[in-house]
């Protein structure tokens, strides 16, 4: 009987799992994940699970009892160690090892540390496991003052949690607007008003230099004094067991559009994937939900000797404060010519497009719903539109 083992037990291990069983693989399925937990979906963790609106239960991938009904043996709460590719073994922090006929890489990303002193202080959080955010739930019901280092799309998302439960709430970000890189200079302005709005003291251009035990401080010299500081300032790809097997590691673990890589027997897929795609010609990491929970049947395929290729257009979504986002698509910073809105922006109820020349790269709808679809089939086609039909409210998406 041959043996799949998947090394990873997130969202992309567990959807490997599914998607194996679902294209009718009758082997074993090993699931080895280094967190003690059964595989849980992280975005709620900044969001529902942290504003206390889901419960526990409505944050896990699979019921409990799925994974023997599906006949998946999980090895949680083990980090694998080693990976001898000549011999198709896998060892485990606990010393056994367990043989593959092929492997998924499914490790996802780790919390990236700012190279500051403080930065590994007992007291300063991260997120990206759920104990980190069952502790900082409990921050923000005791804490008044916060520090965010970092507005990326998770500080933000906790900071909007933060201000719901009444914490006031400093954001330290080094760029001169929030989401700069992702969205450009137009969008990410809106959502420096949003939690302006909201009452956050949001410092752009703000260099930290230090975390220190009362709070951050600046290049400048000035202190921000905060009860609790929490860092989000990007994440990278857990690439450590790939690197120490030889395999070819260039921000995350490259693979071609079927999710290979160079080793015909092992394939890789989620968060730390750097695959090719075949729409935007060139390779893409992309963090976010739908990719972890898409990717991994293609990547089952892979395992299966199966033709396939992933293709899907990265996807993702927010939730902040009663602003609710999804963003299709893919831009280079600064690369594209310019942005066209439509609906009412300052009503925070629009859609953006990124243009290069007369073709949509990528589309955000903001508080306005049903339209992803349309949006990717713009982008997919490549059809030429024009910016007074995009701004066009009475002009359905569908015929552009
Ligand atoms: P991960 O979720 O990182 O899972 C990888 C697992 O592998 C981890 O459990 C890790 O412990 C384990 N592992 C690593 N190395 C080993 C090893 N050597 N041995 C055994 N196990 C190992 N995306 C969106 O699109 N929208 C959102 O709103 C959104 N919100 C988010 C909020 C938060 C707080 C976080 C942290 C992420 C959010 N994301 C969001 C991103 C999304 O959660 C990730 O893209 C997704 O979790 C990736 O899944 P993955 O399975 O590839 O990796």
């Amino acid at each position: 009987q041959q043996r799949f083992v998947i090394v990873g037990a997130g969202l992309a291990g567990a959807k490997a799992a599914e998607a194996l069983r679902e294209q009718g693989f009758d082997g074993r399925i090993t699931l080895i994940g280094a967190e003690p937990h059964r595989p849980y979906e992280r975005p709620p963790l900044s969001k529902g699970y942290l504003t206390g609106t889901t419960d526990r239960a409505g944050v896990f991938v699979h019921q409990e009892g799925w994974y023997a009904d599906h006949d998946v043996e999980l090895r949680l709460g083990v980090a694998a160690t080693g990976l001898d590719r000549g011999a198709h073994r896998v060892e485990l922090a606990d010393g056994s090892a367990i043989d593959y006929d092929k492997l998924l890489l499914a490790t996802g990303a780790r919390p990236r540390k700012p190279p500051i002193p403080g930065a590994d202080a007992p007291h300063v959080r991260y997120l990206r496991r759920i104990e980190d955010c069952e502790s900082l739930k409990d921050v923000l019901g005791s804490v008044s003052r916060l520090a965010m280092i970092g507005a990326g799309w998770i500080g933000l998302e906790v900071t909007a949690a933060a201000r719901q439960a009444g914490v006031a709430v400093t954001v330290l970000e080094a760029a001169r607007l929030p989401l700069l890189r992702v969205l450009g200079p137009e969008a990410a302005r809106i959502f420096a008003d949003l939690h302006r709005d909201h009452g956050v003291d949001l410092r752009l251009g703000a260099a930290v230099s230090e975390i220190t035990p009362s709070g951050v401080r600046l290049g400048d010299g000035g202190e921000i004094a905060a009860d609790a500081v929490l860092v989000g300032v990007g994440a990278e790809p857990e690439v450590r067991l790939a690197l120490s097997a030889g395999l070819h590691v260039d921000d995350g673990i490259v693979v071609d559009a079927a999710l290979r890589t160079g080793d015909p027997d092992i394939v890789a897929a989620g968060d730390v994937a750097n695959a090719y795609h075949p729409l935007l010609g060139r390779h893409v990491r992309v963090e976010h939900w739908a990719n972890a929970l898409k990717q991994p049947a293609v990547a089952a395929a892979a395992m299966l000797g199966r033709d396939a290729a992933y293709e899907e257009l990265p996807y993702f979504y927010t939730d902040q404060y009663d602003l609710g986002m999804e963003y299709v698509g893919h831009v280079e910073p600064g690369g594209y010519d310019q942005v066209v809105f439509r609906g009412d922006v300052a009503a925070r109820e629009f859609v953006a497009f990124w243009l290069s020349g007369d073709r949509v790269l990528a589309g955000m709808n903001v508080n306005v719903w049903d339209v992803v679809e349309p949006i990717k089939t713009l982008i997919r086609t490549g059809t030429p539109v024009t910016p007074q039909a995009l701004a066009d409210p009475s002009v359905p998406l569908e015929i552009l």
